[in-house]
């Protein structure tokens, strides 16, 4: 298939799944471990049934993707990709799955890795000549609108161009040449996600957070502009550039015919979004023109993603658990759909 297209042996489209293991809490009840992963690739679902007579039986489900995971997650999936940051590829890399399943616990360190793995590449002589820099914005998708997370979670949106290139006005963007900087703007970032008096996981889980990393060329000349970072900022060429997405559970995108009309609303949007996403994955896959990017926000953020030298990682998260068994074979069938 052709999503083994490679460029620098780097595939376009990667897939990976990684499973957490049961908490104190399944293991309190006692509840089963449904996920076997067989190899590196392979995993199966056990899933728990019952007869018309009652009696219990299980089904298998299996699967197989480029990697199921556990440990290495970063040098799996985004470490390979790095090198190609400078040589003009956006790269994206999606966690997906149900609230619970480790999304958050998965993406966190990623950034940081990067970050500490881009500043290196950017001390090399080599691209210290080219004054390249390293930006860093961090903002969420909440009910179809954007907010800063590194500016008071100010609202802002989305312009597109004449030629076509997304911009989000008013995005606030930092230059970091040292990771501890990276880790405070991220910790930042992360206290500012939407939070209720329902508990942080529960609201957050209805938001995409979106961590971007862009190698930016400045110009000499601009340089002078340099007491207004801002404008330093716009004025410079992207490179290349990484997004780290902590999607919103899966799960909230069937929150359609809920009683609140707030969930129901955000219901909808996340729902139309996970799809979204889905089929402009499978239209890179497939070398399409067309990109239906315009399903929702979130690809809409993202098109310049999605076009050109474009590199995308989809870790699939998954719960062990017997009563998320439903959960985990709908996120495994939208990773095999993207596939
Ligand atoms: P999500 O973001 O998908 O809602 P979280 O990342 O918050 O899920 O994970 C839920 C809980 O499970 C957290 O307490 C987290 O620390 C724990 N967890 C998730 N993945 C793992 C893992 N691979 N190993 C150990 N604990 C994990
Ligand atoms: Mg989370």
């Amino acid at each position: 298939k052709e999503n083994t297209t490679r460029e620098n042996n780097v595939a376009k489209i990667k897939v990976v799944v990684r499973k957490r293991p049961l908490n104190k809490k399944e293991l309190a009840k006692k509840e089963d471990d449904i996920v076997t992963v067989n190899d590196n690739t392979y995993l199966s679902v056990h899933e728990p049934k019952l007869k018309v007579d009652l009696t219990a039986y299980v089904e298998k489900h299996e699967f197989c993707f480029d990697a199921v995971l556990d440990e290495h997650v970063y040098h799996v999936t985004v470490k390979p990709i790095i090198p190609t940051i400078f040589e003009r590829t956006k790269a994206t890399c999606f966690a997906y799955g149900q609230t619970g399943s480790g999304k958050t616990y998965t993406m966190q360190p990623l950034p940081l890795r990067a970050a500490e793995d881009l500043v290196r590449q950017l001390h090399r002589p080599v691209y210290q000549s080219q004054r390249f820099k390293l930006w860093l914005s961090y903002f969420e998708i909440y009910g179809g609108k954007l907010f800063d997370l590194l500016s008071e979670r100010k609202k802002l949106c989305m312009r597109e161009d004449g030629r076509q290139q997304v911009c989000i006005v008013g995005l606030k963007e930092f230059e970091v040449s040292d990771v501890q900087v990276v880790k405070e703007f991220i910790e930042k970032g992360n206290a500012a996600r939407s939070t209720g008096s329902t508990g942080a996981n529960e609201e957050s889980s209805r938001s995409h957070a979106i961590l971007q990393l862009a190698v930016k060329k400045h110009s000499e000349l601009k340089e002078s502009k340099r007491n207004n970072e801002g404008n330093e900022a716009k004025s410079a060429k992207v490179v290349g550039k990484i997004s780290f997405i902590d999607l919103a559970g899966s799960e909230r995108g069937a929150d359609t015919t809920d009683n609140d009309r707030q969930t129901r609303i955000e219901g909808a949007e996340i729902n139309k979004s996970l799809l979204a996403l889905k089929e402009c994955i499978r239209a890179l896959d497939n070398d399409q023109i067309h990109i239906p990017f315009r399903g929702s926000k979130l690809t809409e953020v993202l098109r310049d993603s999605f076009v050109g030298n474009s590199k995308t990682v989809m870790i699939s998260c998954i719960s062990p658990n017997a009563s998320s068994c439903e959960h985990t074979l709908n996120t495994l069938r939208y990773a095999d759909r993207v596939k």
